[in-house]
Order: structure tokens, then C-alpha cells, then sequence
């Protein structure tokens, strides 16, 4: 399953952040026991699709989906040179799909900060920096070893050398791989050299409780600032705030959320974010047993997105009966929407749309 890395420097708020997704986590009846590893922490993915169609099928129970965050602890600075626990960062961070970097933009003169003051983008700069640090060496081994083959003309190699050359000047500049432009031909190389630097990143601004539901501070529009450069999105939070709200439940949870002013919890935001980031995208199917929200990769064929629900719906796959969330909310049923010429026979090359209802049929 696809995960999602929590890092950040030391007293930023990761491990408030980290508590407040896994007790979230934990007070969902689906996953009681769910944490194996303490080091991942499990989410449902807020969806108010799941609701709509709750109230339109009458099911006997409703599930949503989830996905895992993993907290990645560590010392930081210094782990490219293998430093203290930095190789175990490092390869931590190779091990998921993309980066939630925590940056702290709450002033609080207990809290000790490392370097001694509140910079954000120095902050988001020294993580940044160590990665960087690591694909370099990365690419540089992998330059000599075609440099080679690509003197004596072998294309491929050729290919490959340009691409090295061109992600080695970046790095050097302190441009991250995900910054760089590359042709679909070449992004695949890239792909190949399983880069830390070109893992989707989105930055978790860590405000204080004060400043929840208010205009953004100087630090925040600084790191908004800084992610635009890299096409990357902000979500703020106050993690002391969201560690409250996740021991509440449903009615409490709104309540509370009314008093501070704010529509949705920063957590929840940062969960739907992050399955975007993840490339994730949510079908649903509804029937008066049980309607459940399925997690499928962006670009995955029918019988693909069936094999998640069960093994056998892949292999003996026949077609998929489909109807998009909105048309089946406009038509209030499924046989209503069959007469409006709304449920597509599916076969196995469809690409399964985010929000499609399914009825996989297959042979057994
Ligand atoms: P980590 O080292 O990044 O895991 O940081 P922690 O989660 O342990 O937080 C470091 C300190 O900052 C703790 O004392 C937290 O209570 C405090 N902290 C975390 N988030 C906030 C916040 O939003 N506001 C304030 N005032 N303190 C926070």
C-alpha cells in the first residue's frame, strides 16, 4: 500500500501531528487494532460522498477507505554523510511515496527550536538540503557507470547521460528533482533512479492555537511562498489542536470545530492532500449489505481496481457496472438511473473515474 511520510526537524510538532492521526486512527470501529508498526499510523479519508450515498441505499453498515502515514524520526542534519541515525532517515524516506514535511510556524519561547530561532525556510532548507545531498551521490555513481556505454554510442546509455548530467547540474544548484523538467521519455529514467528528491512533497505549516482560523502569519506566507516555486501545496494546522480534536467523535468533533471558527480540521484537509498527493483516488460500492468507499490508484483499469476488493474479481473479471457518483445522486436510484441511460457496461480496458459507483461482475 502506497504511504505517506511524515518528516520535519526536531520540535516542529511531527510527533503531536503523528499522535493526533493515529488516535484518529484508533477510534475508528474499522481498524480497533490497527497499528502493528508504531511507526505507521492509519487514516480514514474523510469523504461526504459516503454519507450521500448512506442516506440514498440505506444500507446496513458504511466503510470508508484508508491509507497510512508513517512517521519518519530521526536526526536530520547531517544524514547524508551517514551521521548519528541519518542513513536510517535516509533510507526511511527512500521507503515511501511521498513527503508531508512539517515546518513549525508557531513562536513559543518554551519550546526550544535547533538552531535557536524560527526560520522556516532555513528549516524546510536543511531537510531539503540532505536529501539533495543523497541523490547526488546517487546520480554521480549512477554518471560513471554510463558514462561508459555511452561513449561507445549506445542509445540508450546516451539517453540516460543526458538525463544524469542535467538532474546532477540542478542538484548541484540545490534544485530538487521534482523541479526539473524532463520530456514523458525521460521522466521515466528519472522514475528508474527511485530519486528522494522527486517523491511528491507537500509542506504542513504547524501554527499555534491563537492563530487557527486566522489570516495567515508571516512564517506561513513564507513557506507558501517557497512551495510555489516547486508547485507544491501548504496545509495548516496547529497539531496541538488537531491532537484534541481526534479523541473527539463525530458531534463533539463538530462542535468544536464550529467554536474555532473553521469549516474542516486541519488533519482532515491534510488527509485528503496527501491521498491526492499519493496519486489515490476513492469508488465506492453501494448495496443494502454495505456501502464502502475503495482506494484505487489513478490510471487503474477495471479489472485492476477489482482485484483490490477481491483476488477473484480481478481474475474472473467480466465487466464493470458503472455509474458516477453524480449521476446516480441526481437519479436517487440505481434503477432510476439505469432508465436514464446512466449505468455503463464497463470492460476491461476502462479506467476507473474517482467517484464511480461499481457493480463488478465476474466469474467464479
Ligand atoms: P517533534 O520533535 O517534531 O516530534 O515535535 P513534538 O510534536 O514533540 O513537539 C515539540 C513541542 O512543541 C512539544 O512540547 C509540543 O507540545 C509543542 N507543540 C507542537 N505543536 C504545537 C503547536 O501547534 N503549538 C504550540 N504552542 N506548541 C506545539
Amino acid at each position: 500500500a502506497l504511504t505517506a511520510g511524515i518528516v520535519g526537524l526536531p520540535n516542529v510538532g511531527k510527533s503531536t501531528l503523528f499522535n493526533a492521526i493515529t488516535q484518529a486512527g484508533a477510534l475508528s470501529a474499522n481498524y480497533p487494532f490497527a497499528t502493528i508498526d508504531p511507526n505507521v499510523g492509519i487514516v480514514e479519508v474523510p469523504d461526504y460522498r459516503l454519507q450521500k450515498l448512506t442516506e440514498l441505499v440505506k444500507p446496513k453498515k458504511t466503510v470508508p477507505t484508508a491509507f497510512e502515514f508513517t512517521d519518519i524520526a530521526g536526526i536530520v542534519k547531517g544524514a547524508s554523510k551517514g551521521e548519528g541515525l541519518g542513513n536510517q532517515f535516509l533510507s526511511h524516506i527512500r521507503q515511501v511515496d511521498a513527503i508531508c514535511h512539517v515546518v513549525r510556524a508557531f513562536e513559543d519561547e518554551n519550546i526550544t527550536h535547533v538552531s535557536g530561532q524560527v526560520d522556516p525556510i532555513t528549516d524546510i532548507e536543511t531537510i531539503n538540503l540532505e536529501l539533495i545531498l543523497a541523490d547526488l551521490e546517487t546520480v554521480s555513481k549512477r554518471i560513471t557507470r554510463v558514462a561508459k556505454m555511452a561513449r561507445q554510442k549506445d542509445k540508450e546509455a546516451v539517453a540516460e547521460y543526458n538525463v544524469l548530467e542535467k538532474l546532477q547540474e540542478a542538484l548541484e544548484a540545490e534544485t530538487p528533482a521534482r523541479a526539473v523538467e524532463f520530456s514523458d521519455d525521460q521522466q521515466k529514467i528519472v522514475k528508474g533512479l527511485h530519486l528522494l528528491t522527486s517523491k511528491p512533497i507537500l509542506y504542513v505549516a504547524n501554527v499555534s492555537e491563537e492563530e487557527i482560523g486566522e489570516a495567515d502569519n508571516e512564517k506561513v506566507k513564507q513557506i507558501r511562498e517557497f512551495a510555489a516555486k516547486e508547485n507544491a501545496e501548504v496545509i495548516v494546522i496547529c497539531a496541538k489542536i488537531e491532537a484534541e480534536i481526534a479523541e473527539l467523535d463525530g458531534e463533539e468533533k463538530e462542535e468544536f470545530l464550529e467554536d474555532l471558527g473553521i469549516q474542516e480540521s486541519g488533519l482532515d484537509q491534510l488527509i485528503k492532500a496527501t491521498y491526492n498527493l499519493l496519486g489515490l483516488a476513492t469508488y465506492f460500492t453501494a448495496g443494502e449489505q454495505e456501502v464502502r468507499a475503495w482506494t484505487f490508484k489513478e490510471g487503474m483499469t477495471a479489472p485492476q481496481a477489482a482485484g483490490i476488493i477481491h483476488t477473484d474479481f480481478e481474475r474472473g473479471f467480466i465487466r464493470a457496472e458503472t455509474v458516477s457518483y453524480e449521476d446516480l445522486v441526481e437519479a436517487e436510484t440505481m434503477a432510476a438511473a439505469r432508465d436514464r441511460g446512466r449505468v455503463r457496461l464497463e470492460g476491461k480496458e476502462y479506467l476507473v473515474k474517482d467517484g464511480d459507483v461499481i457493480h463488478f461482475r465476474f466469474n467464479v
